[in-house]
């Protein structure tokens, strides 16, 4: 684990799931599994979190409150998805109102699989966010972190997906 100046917040979100994986987001913050003995502390705020979990998979109702909580977050900041919904939309994918994992709307720095995902797994994608996080902050301190919006994320989502759709055309 990298060395961290201050003791990072998370907030978290269960999208469209079985609440499997949001319940074990739940155990890892017991004293059972204690993810506080890092100095990790859960906060309900956006503006006050560094580490945004999200757990389930992301469908047309929900993908506007995970941009809306990502956007609401301070840069330097970590997405960590948890668990297989999260990652690729797992048992939901084919659903008609489902788009997918996490990163089909905002992007995502650490992905933990499993369903459903274990609290030491979950333990271990927030110690590598908190790395991503020290990394982040260190870019910003020298001026050189870009900023990355929902909106700028959906805009190069869209554009990377018309390249492909042009090389598969032959383009
Ligand atoms: S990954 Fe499995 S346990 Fe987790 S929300 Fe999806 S179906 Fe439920």
């Amino acid at each position: 684990m990298g060395f961290s100046s201050k003791s990072p917040w998370l907030i978290h979100y269960d999208g469209s799931s079985c609440n499997g994986c949001d319940i074990e987001v739940l155990d890892s913050l017991t004293p059972l599994y204690d993810i506080e003995r890092f100095g990790i502390i859960n906060t309900g705020n956006p503006k006050h979190a560094d580490i945004f979990l999200v757990t389930g998979s992301v469908n047309y109702q929900n993908m506007n409150v995970v941009r809306h909580i990502y956007d609401q977050m301070l840069e330097p900041k970590v997405v960590v998805a948890c668990g297989v919904c999260a990652c690729t939309g797992g048992v939901f994918r084919d659903c008609y109102n489902v788009l997918g994992g996490v990163d089909k709307v905002i992007p995502v720095d650490v992905y933990a699989p499993g369903c459903a995902v274990r609290p030491e797994t979950i333990i271990d994608a927030v110690l590598q966010g908190v790395e991503v996080l020290d990394k982040k902050a260190e870019l910003m301190r020298a001026g050189k972190l870009e900023t990355v919006t929902s909106e700028d994320y959906a805009a190069r989502l869209a554009a990377s997906s018309g390249e492909a759709e042009k090389k598969e055309v032959g383009a």
